[in-house]
């Protein structure tokens, strides 16, 4: 690998990339710069959900991109309304759920057309949105503050209000603190993914809907990175049987393509009137024909039966490994708990080095997120590798281990 290339230097310094360039892949595979071959069990965070450039999603963006990329929302949109309908069915589970969808361009944009519906839905002075500590909901300064990380928000305060947090998995604490007369809404992960894949008590979600009808509140469900079958339905909150008022859906839902949607049952989407939301890029059709493909082929294979069973494969092998403690989440999103002293972004160096991307949500777990049709002989692949990498973290004093965000940076400062 050649030094810093001269673009790095002009990008703003919000991330701070692995040294690597990925340049093509296909299926589960990505292929660098120097031609050398990964496994890719992150999907670009649970993105790529049909693998890297999936003939479908391929085709129908060509086909697209050589007819019409975009006419604006002043015009009806053939794509939107199939996209809409379909997802509509598969918040049904198969059944019209009754929704209708509004587009946008990523999963904070989807999170904030959520907020916006709660408010218009609860009316003025019913503007307060609870969501819990530990949640994720997006960057923009809204879905910031929906994100129960306060140390997220420190830089940035002061943050827009109307926002409060209670604990995760606690139906209790939010008793306390849903007051009808102010509170319009909960948006609630039904797994915490960027807080290392934390899966709640079991009835959560049934109990948050029991809560929510009986002090007349919005559930809202942020499904971004549990949706579209990935944890082995086609919603997470299909699990416990819930019927939210509002799901948001972006990651999984273009393969790659940046678009996103929030969904909301009839009588609550109706609260929004022309003019109160809207989108230059939103549902534009270069975007919806990624979607249509990725929903259609989802379909066809049956995306989430495929997601349980290589899900249950991956599990039991990760459980196997020396060094990882437990595992939890749900189908094919995962959390690889790690013994004591094991550093995961160490790990999850070494992993890479040795072909295979995964990252470290937190400092003891390595998170886990194949592309749905992943082989079991990929997980066994993906499996090898994270025991090499394990040995090589267990084999190696912890003075080199100690400081992995040091190590991190000179890596990419050294290259
Ligand atoms: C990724 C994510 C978001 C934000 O999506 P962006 O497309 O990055 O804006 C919101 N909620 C959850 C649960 C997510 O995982």
């Amino acid at each position: 690998m050649t030094g810093l290339a001269p673009a790095q230097g002009h990008l703003m310094s919000t991330y701070a990339p692995a040294p690597v360039r990925f340049v093509s892949g296909a299926g589960a595979r990505l292929v660098d710069e120097d031609g050398k071959s990964y496994l890719d069990f992150l999907s670009g965070l649970a993105v790529t959900s049909l693998g890297h450039a999936h003939p479908a999603v391929a085709e129908a963006l060509c086909r697209q991109a050589g007819r019409l990329l975009h006419v604006s929302n002043l015009f009806r949109n053939e794509l939107a309304e199939d996209v809409a309908a379909t997802l509509d069915r598969l918040i049904g589970d198969g059944q019209p759920a009754g929704g209708k969808v509004f587009f946008a361009n990523s999963g904070a944009e989807a999170n904030e057309c959520a907020l916006k519906l709660a408010r218009r839905f609860g009316g003025r002075g019913r503007h307060v949105v609870v969501s819990a500590y530990g949640s994720f909901h997006g960057r923009t300064l809204a879905t910031l503050h929906a994100t129960g990380q306060p140390e997220k928000h420190e830089p940035f305060a002061p943050l827009p209000e109307g926002f409060r947090h209670v604990a995760y998995g606690d139906v209790g604490d939010l008793a306390r603190v849903a007051d009808p007369s102010v509170v319009a809404g909960v948006l609630v992960e039904p797994i915490l993914g960027e807080s290392g894949v934390i899966v709640p008590p079991r009835g959560y979600l049934s109990d948050l809907r029991a809560l929510c009808d009986e002090r007349g509140i919005l559930l809202m469900v942020d499904e971004i990175q549990t949706g579209l079958g990935r944890t082995g339905r086609w919603f997470r909150f299909q699990d416990e049987d819930v019927q939210p008022d509002v799901v948001t859906v972006a990651k999984a839902l273009g393969n790659g393509v940046p678009v996103g949607a929030c969904w909301a049952r009839a009588e609550v989407a109706d609260a929004f009137v022309p003019g109160d939301h809207g989108s230059t890029f939103g549902g534009q059709p270069l975007a919806l024909s990624a979607a249509k493909a990725t929903l259609d082929t989802m379909v066809e294979l049956d995306a989430p039966a495929l997601a349980s069973a290589a899900g249950a494969h991956l599990r039991a092998k990760l459980g196997e490994l020396d060094g990882v403690a437990k595992v939890r989440g749900a189908g094919l999103l995962l959390a690889a708990v790690l013994e004591q002293g094991i550093d995961s972004k160490a790990l999850v160096a070494d992993a890479l080095a040795l072909g295979l991307v995964v990252n470290a949500p937190i400092p003891g777990a390595v998170r886990l997120a194949p592309p749905l049709l992943v082989s079991e002989a990929e997980c066994d692949e993906a499996v090898a590798i994270l025991a090499a990498a394990l040995a090589q973290n267990r084999g190696e004093s912890g003075r080199i281990r100690g400081d992995s965000h040091h190590r991190n940076a000179d890596e990419q400062e050294g290259r």
